[in-house]
């Protein structure tokens, strides 16, 4: 890509992020389709598909200067119901990045070692460092998601009991935007996923994991009882979402019954987010020129 189509590129991918971005309290969930695809149809698949290749080559060249320059650091959090794609989105996206300069790491139901401490430090301690990118495939937004669907959960927490108020979820809405502020100021750039699948979709694709023996070892049973409690959870993102969301550290609510979309639309706002820190090689100084010039020499004239 030279610079021009590069400039192009970028401001598709901005087009396509934008609507769902959010970075205010007036989000609502039902303003959006997890069908949606914008104005892409099946027949446009093929096209996402080459789209996506480039952005993934794309981002390959961002993170490569990421790394160069030390200086950011990138968090991408995804969170979802259950087989709304998280994994699948993360592994391609992320498919041309070198391994070096990207972790990945999923948070699943707390060990003791983590309840004997406050919610962030099990995720603090995975935070990416400056030149990295890190991704949260589930957060400590489960803190205020699959905790407040299952309070069973909370009692778990072994606070003390005169903090668990009726404020809990508003205290850790608050603890969590300063958080993402604190990180924020020292250069972790922090974007957060909600990829929205639909009730009936996930059903379709539970359905898959029973019938297909390749699909088998995803399949669990506890999932499908926490389908029972779809529209508490529903309830808890769109709080969640309304209440962290800001411009230094946006939500996508990415529509999710259309695999290929919800690639193009992550990649997509990756891309918008690494196009904006200004990313470039570091400058060479006068003195390490000398010094390259000085070794060509010797590496020329001696044996
Ligand atoms: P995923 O469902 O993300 O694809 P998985 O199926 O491989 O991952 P699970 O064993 O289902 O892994 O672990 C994820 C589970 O851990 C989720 O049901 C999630 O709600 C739960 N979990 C994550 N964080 C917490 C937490 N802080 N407290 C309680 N449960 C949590
Ligand atoms: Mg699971």
């Amino acid at each position: 890509m030279n610079h021009k189509e590069m400039n192009n590129f970028i401001k598709k991918a901005r087009k396509l992020a934008k609507p769902f971005r959010v970075t205010d309290d007036s989000f609502r969930l039902k303003d959006i389709d997890p069908d949606d695809t914008l104005d892409l149809t099946a027949e446009d698949k093929p096209r996402a598909k080459e789209a996506l290749a480039m952005g993934v080559s794309l981002l390959a060249e961002f993170q490569d200067m990421l790394y160069a320059q030390d200086r950011w650091a990138l968090l991408l959090i995804f969170q979802a119901m259950d087989a709304a794609g998280k994994d699948s989105a993360i592994k391609h996206v992320m498919s041309g990045v070198n391994p070096q300069g990207c972790e990945v790491h999923s948070f699943k139901a707390p060990s003791n070692e983590d309840l004997d401490h406050d919610f962030m430090w099990r995720c603090a301690r995975r935070l990416p460092e400056r030149g990295r990118i890190g991704i949260f495939n589930r957060s400590y937004y489960e803190e205020t998601l699959v905790v407040r669907v299952h309070r069973e959960f909370l009692e778990k927490q072994k606070l003390p009991p005169e903090l668990v108020t009726k404020d809990i979820w508003e205290e850790r809405f608050q603890d969590i935007r300063h958080i993402e502020r604190y990180l924020t100021r020292n250069g972790v750039v922090i974007r957060k996923f909600f990829l929205h699948v639909s009730k009936k979709e996930q059903k379709k694709r539970f359905l898959e994991r029973i019938e297909e023996p390749e699909k088998h070892w995803k399949f669990s049973a506890a999932d499908i009882k926490e389908r029972q409690y779809w529209d508490d959870y529903m309830k808890a993102y769109e709080d969640v979402i309304q209440n962290t969301a800001t411009k230094h550290a946006p939500w996508y609510v990415v529509p999710a019954d259309n695999k290929w979309f919800t690639r193009v639309v992550v990649a997509a706002a990756v891309i918008e987010t690494l196009a904006s820190l200004n990313l470039h090689y570091p400058e060479v100084s006068k003195e390490k020129l000398k010094e390259l010039a000085a070794a060509k020499k010797a590496l020329l004239t001696g044996k």
